[in-house]
């Protein structure tokens, strides 16, 4: 029987997150490298839909590629590369927009909260991100992907390739696996420490309630203790009503391999969970960061390991990209 094929990317858009790192690259480190042939790449072409600035983008795809080696990728396992290394990706992209819809790609709702940011700015909204998620159908298709693991903010767009390879499939033949989500068990959605209402996302400005994986010790400790919750006494697990609580509680259990609802019961005051949340964050990261100060003393071998990174991609995308170009027509 052939291996699963997995396949996940992450955005050099800001500095890596505790939620990009709890809702999608420990499992890619702990669990999907090992039981899969698996993919990981730095998807920079993305990181273009928004305002940018050339020198931060490059700056951050290495940096992204570096802190997932440091997270536990093996390049002898698993392949890790920039996208925009591999030219399969915007080949197929093109295809893929000839049978998306421009209806489908408004109804996205990324696209709508991160158009409207730009509106508010008064900037202008880039074409590029209305067609964002065609990209990533392409960068997930292109493989032949049988599973992603995303957080459950990409949920929808993962549900968008499924579509795009169904109806290609249809109108063209078969060509394209058709892939599925999987979600984390716990922390699929980390929630912004100062407001538990929006998710913990590296492209916030202003980092406040923010954990990066890069931050010190005590500046993880003095983020979680700050963290906000309600006037309630009691530890209770209540996604709804008691977003910022439950939030802990999911960080805490994501990072201890715990039950939220089970440890709720454990904690009788606020204060005592705050504390041994920040202490389990700071123990998940401290080998994450220890492995990154070695790694930035030899960027040349992460430069080596993008190359033959790419090299691997690209021989993987080719046949199937190809295949989709003969079958529409060209
Ligand atoms: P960001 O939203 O931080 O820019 P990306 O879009 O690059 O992150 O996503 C990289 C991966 O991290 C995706 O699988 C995404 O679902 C996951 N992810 C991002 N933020 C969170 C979060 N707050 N909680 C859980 N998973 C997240």
């Amino acid at each position: 029987m052939e291996m699963t094929r997995v396949f996940s990317g992450i955005q050099p858009t800001g500095h890596l997150t505790l939620g990009n790192y709890l809702g999608a690259m420990r499992r890619w480190a702990e669990v999907d490298q090992h039981r899969a042939d698996s993919l990981f790449c730095v998807v920079d072409l993305h990181a273009l839909t928004v305002d940018h600035d050339p020198a931060r983008v490059r700056r951050l795809s290495r940096q992204t590629a570096t802190l997932l080696l440091a997270a536990g990728l093996d390049p002898e396992v698993c392949t890790v590369f920039l996208q925009s290394h591999v030219d399969e990706h915007t080949r197929l992209s093109y295809l893929l927009e000839c049978v998306a819809t421009d209806g489908e790609m408004r109804r996205m709702i990324q696209y709508k909260e991160k158009a409207a940011k730009e509106r508010e700015r008064g900037g202008s909204v880039r074409l590029s991100l209305l067609t964002y998620p065609v990209l990533m159908a392409a960068d997930i298709l292109a493989y032949g992907t049988d599973e992603v693991p995303v957080g459950e903010d990409q949920a929808q767009h993962v549900e968008l390739t499924r579509d795009l390879a169904v109806r290609f499939n249809q109108r063209y033949g078969h060509t394209f696996t058709v892939p599925r989500t999987t979600l984390p068990p716990v922390a699929a959605r980390v929630m912004n420490l100062q407001d538990p209402t929006r998710k913990m996302g590296k492209s916030d400005d202003s980092g406040a309630g923010v954990v990066y994986l890069l931050d010190e010790p005590d500046v993880v400790r003095k983020k979680v203790l700050r963290a906000v919750t309600d006037s309630g006494r009691e530890v209770v697990y209540d996604r709804a009503e008691r977003p910022g609580l439950a939030n802990l509680l999911d960080i805490l259990a994501a990072c201890t391999g715990g039950n939220p609802e089970s440890l709720a019961d454990v904690y009788d005051s606020y204060g005592s969970l705050k504390k041994d949340t920040a202490e389990a964050v700071v123990e998940v990261l401290r080998p994450l960061q220890a492995r990154h100060r070695e790694l930035c003393a030899d960027p040349s071998y992460v430069e080596g390991v993008l190359r033959d990174g790419a090299e691997k991609a690209r021989a993987l995308a080719r046949p199937t990209v190809d295949t989709a170009y003969r079958a529409i027509g060209l």
